[in-house]
């Protein structure tokens, strides 16, 4: 049987405004966390932040931003507009101009323009997602005295293939599970060998990748630049 067509009439049922694409950002990037990063309560629950686009732990108040780490952030323009302007890229055969987007979504050809850039970035970059065996790291960039600084934290994931394998890295001001669990999962693909130390952050990954864990004490090349 075919599988049902996912048409615009599909996407506005599921998407009818922007708490809609909100909430399905966030059951996405966070609906599997164990417990609350910040307070640690078992099978945390989590309300809307009052005119904010995150969410709030019921018993600390911990915020966290669905849209952090992806092209909607510290972005004005709606999400639903956003989701449409994917939908359209998504069903386009031939790619989608700038121009159109202007037209489908009734935003200047300037938010136009940016919009169609970032997603096909997305794009590409979703096309160029680590697979196989790969290895995730954090590294602890910078002394205590700069922790006023952002980008304090990296972590890096190293794919391990014979030959060449891909290398992605990114930096936080915080190494912990809220932000590094959607950086695994927008950059590995699903169903790969993830190689960590024994973290609490990769404890959340069973889901999405097998997880082996590494023995640091046999794998000192991994930590070398750790001090
Ligand atoms: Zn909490």
């Amino acid at each position: 049987m075919k599988a049902p067509r996912y048409t615009i009439d599909t996407l506005h049922q599921q998407f009818p405004d922007d708490d809609a694409c909100l909430e399905y950002m966030f059951q996405r990037q966070y609906g599997d966390l164990k417990a609350c990063p910040k307070c640690a309560i078992v099978n945390p629950r989590y309300y809307r932040a009052r005119g904010r686009k995150c969410y709030a732990c019921n018993d600390c108040g911990y915020q966290l931003s669905p849209l952090a780490n992806t092209i909607f952030h510290k972005s004005d323009t709606p999400l639903t507009k956003w989701f449409y302007a994917i939908y359209l890229f998504a069903v386009g055969k031939n790619g989608v101009s700038a121009k159109e987007l202007e037209r489908h979504l009734g935003v200047t050809y300037k938010t136009a323009w940016r919009m169609a850039k970032q997603i096909r970035l997305m794009m590409q970059q979703n096309g160029n997602m680590l697979s196989g065996i790969v290895e995730a790291d954090e590294t602890y960039i910078g002394g205590k005295a700069k922790l006023d600084r952002k980008f304090d934290n990296k972590t890096a994931i190293v794919e391990k293939k014979k030959g060449m394998g891909q290398v992605k890295a990114f930096a936080t001001k915080q190494a912990d599970a809220t932000v590094t669990l959607p950086f695994l999962r927008a950059n590995i693909e699903a169903g790969s060998t993830l190689h960590t130390d024994d973290s609490r952050i990769y404890s959340r990954v069973k889901r999405d990748f097998t997880h082996a864990f590494v023995n640091h004490s046999k794998l000192e090349y991994v930590k070398s630049g750790h001090h």
